[in-house]
């Protein structure tokens, strides 16, 4: 039943191949958003793999499209949502943590307060593919004092190993080779 469940949303996924750039299998999730009653069932799956999880107390969701999640995610656990977004995007006094791409760096950035000290932290995205973003997230979200008790992404990109990078638990719902 719970593989029946997952089967609908990885049916629903669609694979762009060369995209952005070539080589790249670009995984597209807008498909599941486009049909409401897979969406539905996709954030009551993240819910209950979330709630297996003892005392989350805050998701924590990377920009973009951990923000289709996140929000829905907390709502449905009644704790707060906070975005992770890249450099200069969220106003007041943020936290930073640069991190590095294929070719070059990138940088995320929270708003400082927006997690407090010894928080329990969710974190969640759409993919996992080497790892580096999650693994940015979670040492930022780490760096202002709170607890990362959960790294949760809808995909894994199985080939690319991106989990060994992490040191914070992890957990994926739908893999692909
Ligand atoms: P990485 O840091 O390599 O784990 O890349 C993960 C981030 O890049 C996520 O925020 C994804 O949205 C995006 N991403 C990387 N590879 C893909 C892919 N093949 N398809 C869709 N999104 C991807």
């Amino acid at each position: 039943m719970a593989l029946q469940r997952l089967n609908r949303i990885r049916d629903a996924i669609t694979t762009i191949p060369d995209f952005p750039k070539p080589g790249i299998y670009f995984k597209d999730i807008f498909p599941i958003l486009g049909n409401p009653e897979v969406f539905s069932e996709l954030n009551e799956i993240i819910y209950e793999a979330s709630k297996s999880m003892p005392q989350v107390e805050c998701v924590v969701g990377l920009e973009s499209r951990g923000f289709l999640f996140g929000p829905i995610l907390a709502q449905k656990l009644k704790v707060p949502f906070v975005p992770i977004r890249k450099k200069g995007k969220l106003p007041g006094e943020v936290v930073s943590q640069t991190f590095e791409l294929e070719y070059g760096t990138d940088c995320f950035e929270i708003q400082r307060g927006s997690v407090t000290k010894g928080q329990k932290v969710l974190i969640i995205d759409d993919l996992l593919a080497t790892g580096g973003t999650m693994k940015a997230a979670s040492d930022l979200v780490t760096k202002v004092g709170a607890d990362v008790v959960l790294c949760l992404c809808i995909i894994e990109l199985l080939g690319l190993k991106g989990a060994k990078s992490l040191d914070k638990p992890f957990k994926s719902l739908i893999a692909f080779d």
